[in-house]
């Protein structure tokens, strides 16, 4: 098909251009030589915590690596650590990203084991193996001494993780964006993906109030609790389409002071997610009908309202807007451009990532692993194999350096 030929060509051309300069193959060539201490800074940065909303000390950890890669490195107010490579034109510029924040609660323990060369500890691989990789081509592309021609700003950023809300990568899409031409997402491991379409989703609070009352003195009042459950039962009964694809998850439940009180108050958050932006106004809408047909009915049952009746509501807690990079885009064909250098063969996947800001806002992003294999991400079991890590640092800076370009040689 000629589109497919045009493309490859171009992609060829595109490659060549980048993985003839010696300088670029001298940065590819840092990784083999540095694995070691790439997987003590990955150590390093994973055992200072980062829990959600409190990602400064990890952020002052990073600061420190880029600046020893030779970068000016700010942290702006939102908290982003961003270490700046000024290009041969300051006007375009392109980011490398990956987010600080883990999912895990501050007194959680975040010492690395060591079992041969597994590593295991919460946030090793989601973001440890992401932070490693920023440091380790910031490091890589100064030691080359490689000059880009757009401007390339390699960030630690906050607020992926969710209720994070991706503030800290909307930060940066609200600043750089009239000069924003790609952003690079590296989050976690792997080179088996790229992500490219942004999934929609959104997080929502459900809360119902009551009276509250005596278990036994008080029986009969309506229970926020039993409400909470009648319309959540009806809610996870709620059909979704396999396709488009479309999730629920019940992901949180509180409330209550006592086993023998009737609460006062009920929480509950839930997360959905769409291929379709229409699915998840439905989906958005059933929960609300589920809620107010579940507060009913503890209403309708409850022996005594004299004392007073139940109230709900449903904040949003967050909501991640879709988009989708396109085909020919000229970050495409530098990651394609990537995989084919390195002998990678990698899936376009849909997913919930900090690249739904900028795509969303029409600039060119993708989200990749960083190389190696972990699993378990989001659990205490959480775990990394740094083996295979070189073909993703790899893969990530070449995408990088093909979005940035090389600043033009000098004449020899
Ligand atoms: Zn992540």
């Amino acid at each position: 098909m000629p589109v497919r030929t045009v493309g490859a060509s171009h992609r060829a051309a595109h490659a060549s251009q980048v993985t003839e300069s010696p300088e670029v193959r001298a940065a590819l060539n840092w990784f083999s030589r540095n694995l070691n201490w790439i997987n003590d800074q990955q150590i390093h940065i994973t055992e200072v915590p980062a829990p959600p909303f409190q990602e400064t000390a990890r952020g002052e950890a990073v600061k420190s690596l880029l600046a020893e890669c030779g970068l000016e490195v700010s942290i702006d107010k939102t908290g982003n650590v961003i270490g700046e490579l000024t290009g041969a034109t300051d006007k375009e510029i392109v980011m490398l990203t990956a987010h600080l924040d883990t999912v895990f609660p501050p007194a959680t323990e975040v010492k690395v084991r060591r079992d041969g060369i597994r590593l295991s500890a919460p946030g090793i691989s989601d973001n440890g193996t992401g932070l490693a990789g920023l440091i380790a081509v910031a490091r890589a592309i100064h030691d080359a001494q490689i000059k880009p021609r757009r401007t390339i700003l390699f960030v630690a950023d906050v607020g992926e993780e969710g209720e994070g809300n991706l503030r800290g990568m909307r930060a940066l899409v609200d600043t750089y964006h009239a000069k924003l031409k790609a952003v690079v997402v590296l989050d976690g491991s792997g080179t088996d993906h790229v992500t490219t379409k942004a999934l929609a989703s959104r997080r929502l609070e459900v809360q119902i109030n009551g009276p509250g009352g005596h278990s036994w003195s008080d029986f009969g009042m309506p229970n926020p609790i039993n409400a909470l459950v009648r319309g959540s039962i009806r809610f996870i009964n709620t059909k979704v389409p396999a396709s488009p694809r479309t999730t629920f998850n019940l992901g949180q439940i509180e409330g209550g002071t006592s086993v023998n009180s009737i609460p006062y108050e009920a929480k509950l958050k839930v997360d959905i997610r769409s291929e379709s932006e229409d699915e998840l106004v439905k989906l958005e809408s059933a929960l609300r009908e589920s809620i107010a047909a579940g507060a009913r009915d503890e209403m309708e049952s409850s022996r005594d309202r004299s004392k007073g009746k139940l109230e709900w509501k449903i904040d949003v807690l967050g909501t991640r807007p879709g988009g989708e990079l396109a085909p020919n885009s000229q970050l495409f064909a530098a990651l394609r451009a990537a995989d084919d250098y390195v002998g990678n063969q990698s899936r376009v996947e849909r997913s919930s990532t900090d690249a739904n800001i900028p795509l969303a806002a029409g600039i060119e992003a993708i989200s990749i692993g960083a190389g190696g294999t972990g699993g378990g991400a989001h659990s205490l079991q959480e775990w990394y194999e740094p083996t295979g890590r070189e073909m993703g640092l790899k893969r990530a800076l070449l995408t990088l350096i093909g979005v940035s370009g090389l600043a033009e040689e000098k004449s020899k």
